[in-house]
């Protein structure tokens, strides 16, 4: 939760922060209800990407020491490669986002990105170098074109619009009474969750980080959109180095590998494919799915036949 009673002084920084390195609004509140003890070091360097391969190193982590959340957790993701998550609720996917952002630090291990170890470079330049696609994204109260250019200021309305194409959400954007600088919000143009994702996505494309974590959404889309997101997040991925943190399945069939974990361990890794053939804890997860997903869209049709 936000913590309302933090000093002004701390807003003050964190506001400053996020203005600096372009962090999405969703995570000015992430930041907020996170770790305030977590500092630059004395003397911390700017992060160098050269090409943006990240690597957890036998990572262990607690919010309480009473509960370790993970235990001794590697994995590897190359410059340019995308590795899905997946675990039960719970399991501990976000907290390996949010140790990324370092908006906490490990107990034990080191997390790297191009060699260096995060916690000793400038939050600055880390979180600059990270973009984030949220499951809920926030919308300003402002034009279309204010909350796309959010992710790069200056850049320039060509630009603005080819974002919005890459993401996929042009057609709609210009099928607006206003177009790019239709008001959003409560008296304005009213998005879909879905419509609202490819925002975000565009934004984020204009950002332009080497190092991308997609959180992808946990409520459910029907499967035109789904396809839909699927494309724009897949463009957005392109050449980057992308962490899926995955609560459904629907993102990870393509993802170079898929780490399964449970109770903040690893207990499966490999692609799609040779974790069906495995017919572990991943293929039981994946028919779950798939049957949830059936009976969803037998719901949905049922509903717009009524
Ligand atoms: P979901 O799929 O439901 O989002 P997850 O795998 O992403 O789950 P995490 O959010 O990483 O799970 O949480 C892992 C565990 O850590 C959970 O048991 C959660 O209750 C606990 N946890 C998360 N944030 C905090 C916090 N700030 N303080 C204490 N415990 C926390």
């Amino acid at each position: 939760m936000i913590q309302l009673f933090q000093p002004l002084s701390f807003l003050g920084m964190v506001y400053r922060e996020i203005r600096q390195s372009l962090i999405d609004i969703e995570m000015m509140f992430d930041i907020m209800a996170q770790n305030p003890e977590v500092k630059d070091r004395p003397g911390a360097k700017p992060l160098a990407v050269a090409r943006g391969s990240i690597r957890f190193e036998n990572v262990s982590f607690h919010y309480d020491p009473r509960r370790p959340i993970l235990e001794g957790l590697s994995f590897e993701i190359p410059a340019g490669r995308t590795i899905a998550i997946v675990g039960a609720s719970g399991a501990g996917k976000s907290t390996i986002a949010r140790l990324l952002f370092r908006f906490y630090e490990p107990a034990k291990g080191r997390i790297l990105i191009d060699g260096q170890d995060i916690n000793l470079v400038t939050q600055t330049s880390l979180r600059g170098a990270i973009g984030i696609v949220p499951q809920d994204t926030v919308l300003f109260n402002d034009s279309i074109a204010y909350n796309i250019r959010y992710g790069r200021e200056g850049a320039s309305d060509e630009e603005v619009r080819e974002a919005a194409r890459h993401a996929q959400i042009d057609r709609f954007i210009e099928g607006a009474p206003g177009a790019y600088e239709a008001q959003v919000g409560e008296r304005g143009l009213k998005l879909s969750g879905g419509e609202k994702q490819r925002v975000a996505i565009a934004r984020t494309i204009l950002k332009g980080p080497p190092i991308l974590v997609l959180d992808e959404a946990t409520s459910a889309l029907d499967s035109f959109t789904e396809h839909e997101i699927q494309d724009a997040l897949d463009r957005v991925a392109r050449g980057r180095t992308t962490l899926v943190i995955a609560h459904r399945l629907a993102t990870v069939v393509n993802a170079d590998e898929i780490i399964v974990l449970d109770k903040g361990a690893i207990i499966e890794r490999g692609s799609h494919d040779e974790l069906i053939a495995r017919g572990g804890a991943y293929a039981a997860m994946w028919s779950r799915q798939y049957e949830i997903r059936q009976a969803e869209e037998v719901l949905r049709r049922a509903a717009r036949e009524d």
